[in-house]
């Protein structure tokens, strides 16, 4: 097991740094009052300012003509589907730039199955890749992945959105929430009950459908602001008669819920490597800080509770990287997807970055908390993420159930 980098990462990793350098962080920095200033960056309804979408597109698009925003997407849609190693790797290197950057945060690479080429997208009928591919692909327009319900979180099985076939359409009524991107997003993937039998058994009767967000009956009604934000990226749906032709079906038709399953993993991993990267991102600046800050006439990091946290932080980091790269590289060498390994590395790389930047924001007193560093966004980022993509209890349930059912294999 060779965990070096191999030289086209590498390759990959110095050209989206440089990428950064010269075309996001310049047009971050020109638009620093509309990024950093909250009242700007947000509207009273909670939405990004129209401005702000419109960096984001650019840096999309941008992103995606240097072949950075495709290149974990699937190669029928148009992407480059690089592995979940070389993934993981970028995602971390993209982590380490963090200094709160807005602009490089999730939009240089998608989100990996929500937005951009995500997988679900591979079971589009033909004549659908044909039409709307192109626009996803060059970063123009972007997705939305509608599953969970007010009543339906962690068991998506729960979900009470119902379509209801009428001639060659589908009718669909039901609320959504949570939905990140859906205050913004051009085409939603939504989830509905369309076999409630089956649903029960819980052995399909979900379908999963394209829809566009201007269609009449969908409706983003709000958007959810979370910690300490006073707007946001996710959104409440209220679907009120929305039809849907038929061959907007992704996949089979009462099987969607694979198609929910498809991809998922990436975006764990993927969710995970830059959990890694910003974690050492946070670790830096408490090394920084612990080098020149003095206290009672010694630096700080001279005192042994400050060495201990810094000491704690890089096992932690060193504990997770390994742990996600393992994964990673199991993913890609035996085509299997270990499931028990997956939730282990999404459950710890999350909590990981919680107590590392929980650490960094102590060991620079005052200043760790005041919102100029960055440190308190990240971990209150970082207390978000043990939420989406599974909580960390549902992952713990998951790796209990394989250890459970004879699963003791590491290796
Ligand atoms: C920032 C953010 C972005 C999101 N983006 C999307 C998106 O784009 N699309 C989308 O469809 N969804 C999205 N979600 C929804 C997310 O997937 C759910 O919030 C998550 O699955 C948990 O569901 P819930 O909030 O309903 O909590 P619940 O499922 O109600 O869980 C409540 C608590 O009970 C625990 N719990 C539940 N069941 C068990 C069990 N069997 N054993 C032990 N503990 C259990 C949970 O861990 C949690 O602590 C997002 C959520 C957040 C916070």
């Amino acid at each position: 097991m060779n965990f070096h980098p191999s030289e086209d990462t590498v390759q990959i990793i110095s050209g989206l740094r440089q990428f950064i350098d010269k075309v996001v962080i310049p047009l971050e920095e020109d638009n620093a009052d509309l990024l950093y200033n909250e009242r700007n960056y947000y509207l009273e309804n909670g939405r990004r300012h129209p401005q702000v979408e419109e960096l984001r597109k650019k840096v999309r698009m941008e992103s995606a003509k240097a072949g950075f925003y495709t290149m974990f997407g699937a190669e029928e849609l148009g992407g480059e589907d690089l592995g979940p190693v070389t993934a993981l790797l970028v995602q971390e290197a993209i982590g380490k730039y963090y200094s709160n950057r807005k602009l490089i945060e999730a939009i240089v690479i998608p989100s990996p199955f929500t937005n951009g080429l995500t997988p679900v997208l591979k079971g589009l009928r033909q004549e659908l890749k044909d039409e709307y591919i192109e626009g996803i692909r060059t970063g123009e327009k972007t997705l939305c992945f509608g599953l969970t319900e007010p009543d339906a979180g962690s068991d998506v099985w729960g979900i009470k959105t119902k379509a209801v076939k009428d001639g060659n359409e589908w009718v669909i009524n039901g609320t959504k929430q949570w939905i990140t991107n859906s205050p913004y997003a051009d085409y939603c993937m939504l989830f509905a009950v369309t076999n409630p039998e089956l649903q029960q058994k819980r052995k399909g009767g979900i379908t999963c459908f394209f829809v566009d967000t201007k269609s009449k009956g969908f409706h983003v009604d709000s958007v959810i602001p979370v910690m300490g934000e006073i707007g946001g990226d996710a959104g409440i749906i209220s679907l009120d008669n929305l039809r849907v032709p038929e061959e907007n079906i992704i996949g089979e038709l009462d099987h969607g819920f694979t198609k929910a399953m498809n991809g998922i993993n990436n975006g764990r991993l993927g969710m995970s490597g830059k959990c890694i990267g910003m974690a050492q991102w946070a670790l830096k600046q408490a090394v920084d800080y612990a080098n020149i800050r003095q206290t009672f006439g010694k630096k700080i990091g001279e005192y042994e509770t400050i060495q201990n946290m810094l000491a704690e932080s890089a096992m932690d980091i060193y504990a997770a990287r390994n742990m996600a790269l393992h994964c990673a590289w199991k993913i890609e060498n035996t085509n299997t997807q270990p499931v028990k390994e997956i939730s282990m590395v999404k459950a710890y790389c999350t909590e990981m970055m919680g107590r590392v930047f929980d650490k960094a924001m102590q060991i620079h007193g005052g200043m760790g908390l005041s919102n100029e560093l960055g440190l308190e966004a990240g971990y209150r980022l970082a207390r978000i993420l043990r939420v989406p993509d599974g909580t960390s209890e549902i992952h713990r349930r998951t790796i209990a159930r394989s250890l459970l059912k004879g699963d003791l294999n590491f290796s």
